[in-house]
């Protein structure tokens, strides 16, 4: 399954925290890709440093009209699905979009623009009470994936995390600068 992120909205600018870890989400979490509209463009810089260090493809891409990228996915077979508060129960629509071969998931940020609702196939919500898309996004992938996201290696690392029951192991390969 293919899974790219998309993240819409006003303020995006003022929350570069927030869009960093959406980032880091989407990457930890088994999404290839991410959108991103009006950022800093050091968070690029901060995710191809994680790369480096810890292996894997993941890729940004900073797009100017979200709408463009929504309707350009759509003619290529994704699914859209936005995640909003006032959506289905991700409970009665998981097994759905398990199903479904390439998903455009949609996050918003302080304001989201009306028109979404309507582009999007599925609008999700993780549970229906307000709470952030850091989280939101992390439970929809987890849900989506039941967990095998945690399984797949990153590959080309410098880094690797041996888990340990107690303290730190990491792997260095000393090949890789
Ligand atoms: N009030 C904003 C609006 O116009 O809808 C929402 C702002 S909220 C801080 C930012 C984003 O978090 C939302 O656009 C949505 O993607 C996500 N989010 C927050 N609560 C959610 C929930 N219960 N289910 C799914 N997504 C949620």
């Amino acid at each position: 399954m293919v899974i790219e992120v998309v993240r819409i909205g006003q303020r995006v600018v003022r929350d570069d925290r927030v869009t960093t870890h959406v980032a880091l989400v989407s990457r930890a979490f088994g999404a290839q890709k991410i959108f991103m509209t009006e950022v800093n463009p050091e968070i690029k810089d901060t995710l191809d440093k994680i790369n480096k260090t810890w292996g894997g493809n993941f890729t940004v891409e900073f797009i100017d009209k979200w709408k463009y990228i929504v309707k350009k996915k759509k003619e290529e077979n994704y699914k859209i699905v936005h995640l909003s508060m006032y959506g289905e129960n991700i409970n009665d629509v998981q097994e759905e979009l398990r199903n479904e071969e390439n998903l455009l998931i949609v996050v918003g940020a302080e304001k989201v623009p009306r028109e979404i609702y309507e582009l999007a196939d599925y609008n999700v919500g993780v549970g229906n009470q307000p709470h952030s898309e850091i989280s939101a996004l992390g439970i929809l992938l987890d849900r989506i994936q039941r967990g095998r996201q945690f399984e797949k290696s990153f590959s080309n690392a410098k880094r690797k995390i041996i888990p340990t029951k107690s303290g730190k192991n990491v792997q260095v390969d000393e090949t890789r600068d």
